[in-house]
């Protein structure tokens, strides 16, 4: 706490710089502050003393020339503006984990910023010719009895030579080390440049074959062994998909954990090819063809477990981008008392829409927002003996004991339109529509409701309202929705905050003012943070926390949709009549109780009428 406000408070070390040579003075970098924090608390200082013009551009470069091994890389890249100071903190955290990386290596790794970027602004800033070396050859002559192992320990690559002098490249400029080595080979007799750094290491291993840095684990140099270990590493991470993204210079694996993309590892170009074939032979895609998109599906055991995968093979101009996303991960259907409603809703839920034997129930909200998992939880919670339950998935996620489930399959015929037409006739009590996306199956979805039966379905709407007028817009008579539909709940998914390095914070004016708080409606509450640590991949958030909106119709929503009533009056009244809590609410309340973040709130919950005052929500939903 007390080292960031140090450094929110003091000017920076270019600032610093600035006014020790006399090119500002202290009076202006002061006033310069003072604007800043009142009228641009977004702009970097720089850019603030820029804009009243008391310094400008080239000031800036010739002092950071000047000085630039006094400066630490991270710090530049701050106040400069490149990279905010978040990130900043993350790359520093990750550097403790990884203490044999350099800042730069991680902040590009991590994606803090590109590579390309990070270059440029050092090239540009540091006024370093930036050398690209997949274009650029080396001179054989200068690399001539030259020890590679100590290049590669110093991260400098000798290019050529200009006027007399050796150019050498290196990936950080920054490192007193590495230009006190460059000085032992060349004395004073070189000119510095900018290298991308895998550049650097890739053309060093070539020069030096034979004397190659051992790369990692061993089994990876096959592609069974790759493919497995992308798959194994993560299953065990708990990813829902893996992307693996071929590009000119390397072959990118991520996964999307909580629904955030995260690096994996880097693979070097060429395994692109093989890890595409095998992932093709597993998922008896057509191996010759790559110039087409394809899809697939496999089973990949796992610890004992297998697990169902589909696979998007995407042509991209490097080659095949290819997306796997794991289904029926065994842990993943969730206990209803635990999907993470409140304790008031969680009690309405069940005795309104549950336990009621028929009616429409609609689970909305956009893709990747967990709706499938409050479908399968609310399917086994009504499950049991005496019911007849009839699925129609595309494709069926996970495999619930005790219901019958039917996987869409338009290759063989097997269609959306085909399924339902018989499911009606094999005597179900409850339908599960995977998810209404046309006329017919919402048609189909309101029959069914109409003739008795318990339909639950989703749908991909915003909020719970907004489910409600796409449904009225689907060619379905108004009189219909209204007797048939019990429940819209529209639902997100937020990252929980970090249990093993959360800490308090108070939220900033300029949040409430954006929820439209005064000082006193966050309550008494303490609001936690993640600090960022290895556990929570520095990113502050474990797991994530479902957020709910539930729309209960009862008979003035009914009477609203009868008489076609705006999205406005239909959100009013359903807060006035029918309890409804919004999306936001129900965040606010878990963020009071330092479940999550109101960042995480405004990053993925639409702000459109004001929230109550916390005390208000808390009360509603039964939070004490
Ligand atoms: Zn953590």
């Amino acid at each position: 706490m007390g080292i960031m406000e140090k450094q929110q408070n003091e000017p920076g070390e270019i600032v610093s710089l600035l006014l020790k040579e006399g090119l500002l003075t202290k009076e202006k970098a002061l006033y310069a502050m003072r604007v800043k924090s009142k009228l641009a608390p977004d702009k970097t200082l720089i850019d603030t003393l820029k804009d009243l013009k008391y310094i400008n551009e080239n000031q800036v470069k010739k002092v950071l020339r000047a000085n630039h091994l006094s400066l630490r890389i991270g710090d530049l890249l701050v106040e400069l503006g490149y990279l905010t100071r978040e990130k900043l903190n993350a790359a520093l955290n990750i550097q403790k984990t990884q203490k044999d990386k350099r800042i730069g290596q991680i902040i590009v790794e991590n994606q803090f910023m590109s590579e390309n970027v990070f270059i440029d602004a050092l090239s540009v800033q540091l006024g370093f010719p930036f050398i690209d070396l997949s274009i650029e050859d080396v001179d054989s002559s200068v690399i001539e009895n030259i020890p590679i192992k100590w290049c590669m320990a110093n991260s400098f690559l000798p290019v050529k030579k200009i006027k007399g002098k050796i150019l050498v490249a290196f990936a950080d400029p920054f490192s007193k080390t590495d230009i006190q080595g460059a000085r032992k080979l060349f004395g004073k007799n070189f000119v510095m440049a900018i290298a991308a750094p895998n550049m650097i290491e890739k053309k060093l291993e070539k020069l030096g074959s034979g004397s190659v840095r051992p790369k990692s684990v061993v089994d990876e140099n096959t592609a069974i062994g790759i493919v497995e270990t992308i798959i194994g590493n993560a299953i065990d991470q708990g990813a829902s998909d893996i992307h693996i993204e071929p590009f000119e210079e390397k072959l990118q694996v991520r996964y999307r954990i909580d629904g955030i993309l995260v690096p994996y590892k880097m693979f070097p170009a060429n395994a692109a090819t093989m890890v595409a074939s095998r992932i093709k032979i597993l998922c008896k895609a057509n191996i010759a063809e790559k110039r087409r998109h394809q899809d697939g599906r496999m089973t990949f055991e796992h610890k004992g477990n297998p697990l169902d995968l589909r696979i998007s093979i995407f042509v991209t101009v490097f080659g095949e981008k290819i997306v796997l996303r794991i289904l029926n991960r065994i842990d993943q259907i969730i206990k209803f008392d635990q999907i993470g409603m409140q304790p008031k809703m969680l009690e309405r839920f069940k005795r309104d829409v549950l336990n009621v034997p028929s009616g429409v129930l609609i689970i909305t909200g956009p893709t990747g927002s967990g709706k499938t998992t409050t479908l399968y939880s609310c399917v086994s919670e009504i499950s049991n003996p005496q019911i007849s339950i009839v699925t129609a998935e595309d494709p069926v996620e996970y495999v619930v004991e005790g219901i019958s489930q039917c996987s869409i399959d338009a290759g063989i015929n097997r269609t959306f339109e085909e399924t339902l037409r018989h499911i009606v006739r094999q005597d179900p009590d409850v339908i599960v529509i995977g998810e209404v996306r046309d006329n017919y199956s919402a048609g189909v979805a309101v029959h069914a409701a109409l003739t008795g039966h318990k339909v639950l379905t989703s749908f991909h709407t915003e909020d719970s309202i907004s489910g409600l007028i796409r449904l009225m817009n689907m060619e379905i008579e108004a009189f219909l929705i209204s007797s048939t539909v019990t429940c819209v709940l529209a639902q997100r998914l937020l990252r929980r905050v970090c249990p093993h390095c959360q800490q308090p914070y108070k939220p900033s004016s300029a949040d409430l003012k954006l929820l439209g708080y005064g000082p006193d409606d966050m309550g008494k509450s303490t609001l936690m943070k993640g600090r960022g640590c290895p556990i929570c991949n520095h990113t502050g958030y474990k797991g994530r926390v479902a957020i709910y909106e539930m729309l209960v119709l009862n008979e003035f929503v009914r009477e609203a949709i009868l008489t076609s009533r705006s999205s406005y009056d239909l959100r009013k009244i359903s807060i006035e009549t029918a309890g409804l809590v919004t999306l936001m609410e129900d965040a606010l309340s878990k963020v009071s109780s330092g479940i999550t973040t109101l960042e995480e709130a405004f990053r993925c919950i639409p702000r459109l009428l004001a929230p109550r005052p916390i005390q208000e929500i808390n009360r509603l939903l039964g939070v004490s």
